[in-house]
């Protein structure tokens, strides 16, 4: 067992059975957190027998790193994992901090027409302990401090919801990373059930939901998901989280050329949107082997800005990051398994 998929509270609980004092747990987080050891003899005001029972329960292990690419503000890394599966995790650099996009799954069964992600069908969840250790693995390597995290690379969170859960808890506690659930971002492609569970939380964590079309015509073209649970009641499931939570919503919004980019597309956004308390992150696409999917022109992008605008609907277009280190979903490891 991993020790970095343990919550705090997990911690003084092993501690507590095993006839120790709980306080320990908090000494063992600020080794692995603040101090950053790997090692749990380093844990020098732990004693050895405390210890001793520690190295036989936990091992303490990070994905190794196989691959880094750069480019201008971000930095994508492909990792292998203890049984030799690959994810992706995509650091970028913006005037308020550092911000890690991470995966949540061994690929993807949401099977968007646009996403390169769902070109290998998920294999499993990733575990609390595989997310954790991105972000250490990440620090380690830049020796940056990472201060936002958002659920945004392969996999759906929703679909692996319990691990997720509980990676938040533990990247989220103040005697460990101490990443503000305010900085943390996860992103649904819109399982009602779960985004139901997610709002009775009690999180201050920040819900984005991939929206990309304004009906369901078009929407059921690019996303499978939604012939289960269709915009009507998505909609209905984010106006409840937001009167649950009383958070703001993100809705995001790839912008496809000639597929969900016209005024009248636009406009019938703003339509379904009208008064909630949310706001649209538009998207330039970044194009993939989905060779049918190309990005929307930029006078594109600006005319369908300026109609949310001037609808009154909350809008920003998204700073394109890592177009040359392919940086979409799912692109870097589709890359490597061709031997690019
Ligand atoms: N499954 C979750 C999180 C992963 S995808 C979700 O659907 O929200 C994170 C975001 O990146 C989603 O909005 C997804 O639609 C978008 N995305 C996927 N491929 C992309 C691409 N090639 N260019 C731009 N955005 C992309």
């Amino acid at each position: 067992m991993n020790i970095y998929g343990k919550t705090l509270e997990d911690l003084e609980n092993y501690f507590l059975e095993n006839g120790e004092k709980k306080f320990k747990a908090i000494q063992v987080y600020e080794w692995l957190y603040k101090k950053r050891v790997n090692d749990f003899d380093k844990m020098s005001n732990i004693n050895k027998n405390t210890i001793s029972m520690l190295k036989k329960d936990f091992t303490i292990f990070k994905p190794e790193i196989i691959k880094r690419q750069s480019g201008k503000d971000v930095y994508k890394y492909l990792f292998k994992l203890e049984d030799g599966e690959k994810v992706e995790a995509v650091l970028m650099l913006h005037d308020y901090g550092q911000s890690l996009c991470i995966s949540t799954e061994v690929g993807c069964n949401m099977n968007c027409a646009f996403c390169e992600s769902g070109r290998l069908k998920k294999r499993r969840n990733l575990l609390p302990e595989e997310m954790t250790s991105q972000i250490l693995a990440i620090e380690d390597d830049l020796e940056v401090r990472i201060s936002h995290v958002v659920l945004m690379g392969i996999g759906e969170p929703f679909d692996n919801y319990d691990n997720v859960m509980k990676f938040i808890k533990i990247i989220n506690s103040g005697k460990g990373i101490d990443i503000g659930a305010r900085h943390i971002t996860v992103s649904t492609c819109g399982i009602v059930p779960k985004i139901e569970e997610f709002m009775n939380e009690g999180l201050q964590v920040n819900l984005a939901i991939s929206l990309h079309a304004p009906n369901d015509k078009i929407r059921n073209k690019l996303m499978p998901i939604n012939k289960v649970y269709s915009i009507d009641l998505l909609i209905k499931a984010v106006k409840e989280y937001i009167e649950v939570t009383n958070r703001r919503v993100t809705f995001e919004y790839i912008l496809l050329n000639g597929i969900n980019d016209s005024s009248k597309c636009a406009l019938e956004l703003a339509k379904l949107l009208r008064g909630m308390n949310a706001y649209v992150n538009l998207i330039p696409y970044n194009e993939t082997s989905h060779l049918e999917f190309k990005k929307s022109e930029k006078k594109t992008i600006l005319e369908f800005y300026d109609i949310l605008k001037k609808n009154k609907i909350n809008v920003t277009i998204r700073k394109e990051f890592g177009s040359e280190v392919t940086a979409a979903c799912g692109q870097l490891r589709a890359n490597y398994e061709e031997g690019k």
